[in-house]
């Protein structure tokens, strides 16, 4: 994954970590919420079921005990048992004497306009039936029903039986069949209506929270207003937040932590490598015999996508630790053909050193790459030298194998850094070596009084006596210069010449410098 990519996951994770949890709470909340509303609806319909039945039972009392011995019906004495009957039961309002299906008399008084009988809606079982929404002669304004038993009717205002109290907002309703309403305490469409009456139910729809409860021919239900329902629920999402906050924060937190993880200094240069965040530089090796910048040390870059540069003291050691050299060894093998191959082509003379790292140069694996790469852009091996420290050659078995391989690949082997590390004389004569580098630390040191100055003519000598070619590094003052063309040294790279310059700018440095100076001893640094 590449750096913006895992920053972005990370930023998106963290917003993710703030939030989810809140949703997952709130959610939690409002299904709880919903599910609580449900049964507390499912409560009030069992009440009203029970309220019913009482009503009912009262009712199917007085029916029964309205009875007369034949033939007294109507009778004063009659009329008065029924008020009677009538006042006792505290949920029946009226009783009705009906012969041949007309009102004779009620517990009121007799009936003069005599009313035919009602045909009953509802079998209540027991010779007991029910007539919905009667207008009664006596309570014109209002509907109610009537039980009717025998030639008696009892009539019940509808309200009675949904008495119940309520502690929140609702409605609570008896409905028969496949959806009439019996007795309702508020107002509801026949839709809901229907859903309620079908079966013993609890639900949801978009704007009640609904439950209901059957029994025989009768339905009990209740129901409240949804928005309402969740509304309740506002004051337990504040109390919340600052919850949901200090987990959001615990887990951003976790996020930032475990991207900072994910970017760890080997992560981050693996992450570099293939984004290929890495340049070449060119620092020009310079021939002390005429000025001429007959060569080029690849020394690579490392741009941050900020532009920051990192040193390649601190990325390569990185690099050799976690094994990512190969792959960036690769990578500057592809640069440097890239940015030099038409120069190396255009010169044979010119030849490009790069660092091989003492890893790779054991594996041996960047050669047939190094190998395909110079063939596809028509550049001779012999242009390519190949630098490795001490370090390099230490395993002195396998240096040599692989040192030989590559001569045999057409390139020349320098080793680097000579001096520092604690190689000796007897490795390097086992080595089939064609170049030494002096390290600069040495190279400082010439024309001052430091022990190690003595050195310096040592490792030359000993170059010299080795047949191999010599490079000097770090050359910065005229001084040094001079002491090593008088030491018969060839070739010197150093800020003195040139820092390690962007492959255009070393073409243009090469070009300035090598102008009209063809054959001619042109003295040193003349640009
Ligand atoms: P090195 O191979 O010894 O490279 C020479 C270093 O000395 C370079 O530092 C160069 O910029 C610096 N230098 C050159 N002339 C002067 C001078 O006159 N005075 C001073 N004070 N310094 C001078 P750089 O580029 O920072 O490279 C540091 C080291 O990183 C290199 O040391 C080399 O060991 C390693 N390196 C650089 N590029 C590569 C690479 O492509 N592959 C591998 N394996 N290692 C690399
Ligand atoms: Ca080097
Ligand atoms: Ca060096």
């Amino acid at each position: 994954m590449r750096r913006r990519t895992i920053l972005i996951v990370a930023a998106c994770l963290a917003i993710l970590a703030g939030l989810l949890p809140m949703v997952a709470v709130a959610h939690l909340l409002r299904v709880r919420a919903i599910a609580a509303e449900q049964r507390h609806m499912a409560e009030y319909a069992r009440w009203t079921l029970m309220r019913t039945k009482r009503v009912f039972a009262d009712a199917r009392q007085a029916l029964v005990d309205a009875g007369a011995p034949p033939g007294t019906e109507c009778s004063p004495e009659h009329i008065a048992q029924l008020r009677q009957i009538a006042m006792d039961a505290r949920n029946v309002e009226e009783i009705g004497y009906f012969r041949d299906g007309r009102l004779v008399c009620t517990s009121l008084g007799p009936i003069r306009l005599r009313v035919p009988r009602t045909p009953p809606d509802l079998d209540l079982g027991g010779g007991f039936a029910l007539v919905l929404n009667i207008q009664p002669r006596t309570f014109r304004s209002q509907p109610m029903l009537a039980m009717s038993h025998g030639d008696y009717t009892a009539l019940i205002k509808p309200e009675r039986l949904v008495d119940v109290l309520t502690d929140t907002h609702m409605t609570l309703g008896i409905a028969a069949g496949p959806g009439r309403a019996v007795a309702l305490s508020g107002k509801t469409d026949p839709g809901l209506l229907r859903t309620l009456a079908a079966d013993t139910t609890e639900g949801i729809d978009e704007r009640h929270v609904f439950a209901s409860l059957r029994e025989g021919p009768l339905t009990a239900f209740a129901f409240g207003d949804r928005a309402q329902a969740l509304a309740r629920l506002q004051n337990d999402y504040l109390l919340l937040l600052p919850m949901g906050l200090l987990v959001s924060t615990l887990l951003v937190g976790i996020v930032i932590w475990v991207s900072r993880q994910r970017l760890s200094p080997e992560k981050e240069l693996a992450i570099a490598i293939r984004n290929r965040e890495f340049v070449v530089h060119y620092q020009p090796i310079i021939d002390l015999a005429d000025g001429r910048c007959v060569a080029a040390e690849a020394l690579l870059r490392w741009r941050r996508p900020d532009g920051r540069w990192i040193r390649p003291d601190l990325f390569i050691p990185l690099a050799e630790e976690s094994g990512l050299i190969s792959t960036l060894t690769d990578l500057l093998i592809e640069r440097v053909i890239d940015d030099q191959g038409p120069q190396l082509r255009a010169d044979r003379d010119l030849h490009i050193s790069i660092n091989i790292s003492a890893r790779d140069l054991e594996s041996g694996r960047f050669l047939p790459i190094l190998a395909e790469a110079l063939a596809r852009a028509g550049v001779e091996p012999s242009q390519i030298w190949l630098e490795a420290t001490e370090q390099g050659f230490i395993r002195t078995e396998m240096a040599t194998s692989a040192v030989e391989a590559a001569r045999a690949a057409g390139h020349m082997v320098a080793i680097d850094d000579f001096g520092t590390g604690y190689s000796s004389l007897s490795l390097l004569q086992g080595l089939p070596l064609d170049a030494l580098k002096i390290d600069k630390s040495f190279v400082e040191t010439i024309a001052t009084d430091a022990a190690t100055s003595t050195v310096t003519p040592h490792i030359i000598d000993m170059a010299h006596g080795l047949k191999l070619r010599i490079i000097a590094e770090g050359v910065e003052t005229w001084e040094q210069e001079a002491y090593l063309r008088a030491a018969g040294v060839r070739l010197a790279q150093g800020w003195l010449y040139s820092r390690a310059l962007p492959a255009a700018e070393f073409a243009a440095y090469r070009q300035s410098r090598n102008a009209g100076s063809d054959g001619v001893l042109a003295g040193s640094a003349l640009s």
